[in-house]
């Protein structure tokens, strides 16, 4: 796993000639990112992806907080990766909206 990526603003379509497909991928769905390449806190999505991620809404079970996809922080349990708060390291579930 590679550093944070940086990118200054505008200049999105250098990332497409400095990485490889294999190191374009998108963070979200996990997919390699082709096209609409966008950049958020140093991490890689599609532009799409990275609207979704946005609109998710996660609980803490913990304290409460609210959190987009994006805020979630990121323990390891048992070896898998899961999402939990950056506040309290408690649980969170997603809020489902309709
Ligand atoms: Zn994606
Ligand atoms: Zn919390």
């Amino acid at each position: 796993m590679k550093g944070k990526i940086t990118a200054p603003p505008g200049s999105l379509r250098k990332l497409y000639e400095e990485l490889s497909l294999e190191e374009r991928i998108c963070e979200y769905c996990g997919r390699p990112i082709r096209r609409n390449i966008d950049l958020y806190q140093g991490r890689l999505y599609h532009h799409g992806c990275l609207l979704s991620a946005k609109e998710r809404r996660y609980r803490c079970l913990g304290c409460g907080a609210w959190l987009s996809w994006l805020e979630l922080g990121e323990a390891e349990v048992l070896g898998r990766r899961v999402r939990s708060c950056p506040i309290c390291g408690g649980r969170v579930k997603e809020v489902k909206r309709r």
